[in-house]
């Protein structure tokens, strides 16, 4: 049969013939397209119905509590999220930081050229090495939601070259940026994962260096900084780790690992979140 089109929501609510119903249970089977749709729709079904609603993840909510006030400086990225229809969906029913910045990226330019170029706060990231600041315990983001983030184009992976193990996570700059912190006792890590394009004109001090198979820029002192882009993201890293193990650290960064074209991550991204939630 056709996809189920303008019928989605007559799916859901179950007010289709028992014959329509049995062909596009038929269909969805087959149908990633339109199991997604159903998914969306099922999602804000029950995060808009006011009674009866399921309980949503109790570490999710949780984990996004006090981060819906946020306000999105950035217009220009911001104004691509509110204009892509499934997000806007997405960001009703989830509303939240993980929603925005998991928008974030599925709007992000897919080839990495047409993004907002940035320029990462490099003297405020090594100042932050260390020590100078403390993080908002209501930026913090849980394990769990790192765990999503993961899933979602934000590499939060648990441990980085070997022994470095995750110390914490938190959104800064107005949570459009994931800070990650990695220690195995004696080195230390941060890594900092923002939307956009590396601006190279801000680059002074920094030179280009072949790190594995990845191009880096690098500004060496304490702490070393590291910084490239890839796919719409910009990653820095700043570290007292020796060299070795920064290139071990770029090696397990996406360097084109996350390639898709823009329709298939909002897609994703959007499937992700409804996962979550009907996961609870
Ligand atoms: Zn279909």
């Amino acid at each position: 049969m056709a996809h189920l089109g303008a019928d989605v929501a007559a799916y859901v609510d179950g007010q289709l013939s028992e014959t329509a119903m049995q062909a596009a249970t038929r269909h969805l089977g087959t149908c990633d397209e339109c199991a997604k749709a159903v998914r969306q729709q099922a999602l804000l079904k029950s995060r808009m119905s006011t009674v009866a609603t399921p309980a949503p993840p109790p570490r999710l909510l949780e984990s996004l509590a006090g981060l819906a006030s946020a306000t999105p400086v950035r217009e220009t990225w911001w104004e691509r999220v509110c204009r892509s229809v499934p997000f806007r969906a997405g960001l009703v029913v989830v509303g939240a930081s993980v929603a925005v910045i998991v928008a974030a990226y599925a709007v992000g330019s897919p080839d990495g050229t047409t993004g907002d170029t940035v320029v990462p706060p490099y003297d405020r990231y090594a100042a932050d090495f260390s020590g100078a600041t403390t993080v908002d315990a209501s930026n913090t983001i849980s394990d769990a939601t790192m765990s999503q983030l993961d899933g979602s184009g934000w590499p939060c992976l648990a441990t980085l070259a070997g022994d470095l193990r995750r110390t914490s996570g938190s959104y800064v700059d107005h949570h459009e940026t994931v800070a990650l912190s990695y220690s195995n006792g004696d080195a230390k890590l941060n890594l900092y994962e923002q939307t956009g394009v590396l601006d190279h004109d801000s680059l002074d001090g920094f030179k280009a260096a072949k790190m594995g198979s990845a191009l880096v820029w690098i500004r060496d002192g304490v702490p070393m900084l590291v910084t490239w882009d890839d796919d719409g993201v910009v990653y820095t890293i700043a570290t007292n780790a020796d060299r070795g193990r920064i290139a071990r650290a770029v090696a397990e960064l996406p360097k084109g690992a996350y390639r898709q074209g823009p329709v298939g991550r909002v897609g994703d991204g959007l499937s992700r979140m409804t996962s979550w939630v009907n996961a609870a």
